[in-house]
């Protein structure tokens, strides 16, 4: 899946084996929403993002309309990202809304904040994608915070 924000200048590409696994982990956490970490590197004068990998959280608090995830145990993880080739980096994170849209609440918005203002995983342009689901499909919504407000990225 490719996605765009022409606006920005920005592109996003995340392989389907990826996305396929976020889905089935998010699903098995029915009806609570389920998450992690995103994993992944820039190319072309850091403008194209593509999304490889997940860590999920060793520790985390779910309801069926929250999700928190503790950082606790992933540096080690993220370390060996850092030293392959080539060199990924934490790049955002999911999360699922079940029977519900990829519409990001005030809780996701006000998390993100968290993110860009964490003194260790200071990540300037995170990324938030958000998976809806129900019985019968699935979406995606993929975001990212640019300039203090948060941009969707869009299917071309
Ligand atoms: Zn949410």
């Amino acid at each position: 899946m490719i996605l765009r924000i022409e606006k920005i200048g920005l592109s996003i590409e995340a392989d389907d084996e990826l996305l396929n696994n976020l889905v089935e982990k998010g699903k098995s956490h029915y009806p609570n929403e389920f998450g992690g970490f995103l994993i992944g590197h820039y190319t072309g004068d850091n403008k194209h993002l593509h999304i490889t990998d997940t860590i999920l959280p060793k520790k985390f608090k779910a309801s069926n309309y929250s999700f928190e995830r503790s950082t606790k145990g992933i540096e080690k993880i993220l370390r060996k990202y850092y030293k392959g080739n080539p060199q990924k980096f934490y790049v955002g994170e999911w999360h699922t809304h079940p029977d519900n849209n990829p519409i990001p609440s005030l809780t996701d918005i006000s998390a993100i904040n968290t993110i860009i203002n964490n003194q260790e995983s200071s990540i300037a342009n995170p990324v938030l994608l958000i998976i809806g689901y129900s019985n019968t499909k699935v979406s995606f919504g993929f975001y990212v915070w640019f300039e203090k407000k948060l941009f969707r990225y869009e299917q071309h």
